[in-house]
């Protein structure tokens, strides 16, 4: 059930820590305020996913034309379209993305800008408007979804551009077994906030986190969830 809106006390333990997924009790992440905006033009070598010259490549997950709003090198979330994702498809890779949370905000915990962006369309490092909005500490913004809270919470006031800089790890699956598990690195407006952390698994929301065999490459996938979230300066270089 769901406690006062902060997390749940049904829901299963997680194998590395005495917590369960999303719970309530589980320590907050302290709050650290990042200083100065932090942004950065894609390096030479980088490949540019969403830029000035638009959201080429980008398309819903069903292959459906894009509803979500472009404007000015500006990708925002259409509530109610349905999740975006990339043509291109990579794993190992430093991917750098900026995001906004409407400036006007109703709601609580996990109601307030929320959306998420899916390292090889299946790990989600959350995306949420955590500025003065607790909520369960593994899903605040940085988190690995469901499995790790922020070191800290790096969030910059609602509307105002923040940064993710990831480095992600995939995994390494021989045959039908997990040979090595995915680790991911995440600055949030130039802060560490996952420091090689060992992801446990795909995704889920109420579920323990499971390995299933995937090709070395996958897209990156944005979430609708139902917050007018926007995106800009989206690139990433192949490790
Ligand atoms: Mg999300």
């Amino acid at each position: 059930m769901a406690n006062d809106q902060l997390g749940y006390d049904d829901t299963p333990y997680l194998p590395h820590v005495d917590y369960r997924v999303h719970d309530p009790e589980r320590p907050q992440p302290p709050v650290v305020d990042p200083g100065e905006p932090v942004t950065n033009d894609p390096p030479e070598d980088a490949t540019v996913l969403l830029g000035e010259s638009g959201a080429a490549g980008w398309t819903h997950t069903d292959g459906r034309e894009l509803e979500w709003r472009i404007d000015d090198g500006v990708f925002e979330v259409e509530p109610g379209s349905g999740d975006v994702r990339t043509e291109a498809a990579f794993g190992d890779c430093q991917l750098h993305l900026e995001w906004a949370t409407p400036e006007e905000r109703e709601g609580s915990s996990q109601g307030i800008g929320n959306s998420g962006v899916f390292l090889m369309d299946l790990y989600e490092i959350q995306v949420l408007d955590n500025y003065e909005n607790p909520t369960y500490a593994d899903g605040y913004a940085g988190a690995v979804y469901g499995q790790h809270p922020p070191l800290v919470n790096a969030c910059r006031p609602s509307g105002e551009w923040q940064s993710y800089d990831i480095v992600w790890n995939a995994p390494r699956f021989d045959d039908d077994e997990l040979a090595e598990p995915a680790t991911v690195t995440v600055l949030h407006n130039g802060v560490v906030i996952q420091h090689a952390t060992e992801v446990l698994g795909t995704t889920g929301h109420r579920t323990l986190p499971e390995y299933e065999p995937h090709p070395s490459e996958g897209h990156l996938r944005l979430q609708d969830h139902g917050d007018r979230v926007r995106f800009r300066n989206v690139w990433y270089r192949e490790l």
